[in-house]
């Protein structure tokens, strides 16, 4: 008696309908992944240059700024951060917000931008 071996194989059919199953089952949720992945990236990356652009403002252009005032400036001895922790610029009685969407400010005591970050000897304390 001789015995039989039996090989069973599973056969692919190759289709158009198996393809386009595929296709929308697989390919098509890849590209819709791949798509809002990229269009998210580019959306940060524009806002984050947005925020950079804001953060670049300078506050270091005295174009059209008096000799006089650049020399007050000077003599109170500003300086773009304050050394003293909690007093600065945008918390001093003496300081001219910025307009808006800017971030440079002035001070009552001379002309030409001003960081809120900044410091002079004639800081005072809010009334
Ligand atoms: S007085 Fe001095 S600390 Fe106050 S806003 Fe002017 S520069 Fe800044």
């Amino acid at each position: 008696m001789g015995s039989v071996i039996t090989v069973t194989m599973k056969r692919r059919t190759y289709s158009r309908r198996g393809f386009i199953q595929r296709w929308i089952y697989h390919i098509v949720p890849f590209l819709t992944f791949a798509q809002f992945t990229l269009n998210g990236c580019g959306l940060k990356e524009s806002s984050r240059k947005k925020e950079n652009d804001h953060l670049a403002e300078s506050c270091d252009d005295f174009t059209g700024i008096s000799e006089a005032d650049l020399n007050t400036r000077r003599g109170l001895g500003y300086v773009k951060t304050s050394p003293n922790s909690g007093n600065q610029c945008d918390n001093c009685n003496l300081w001219l917000p910025p307009a808006k969407d800017k971030t440079c400010g002035g001070c009552l005591l001379f002309k030409g931008p001003v960081y809120p970050s900044g410091y002079c000897t004639n800081w005072a304390a809010k009334v």
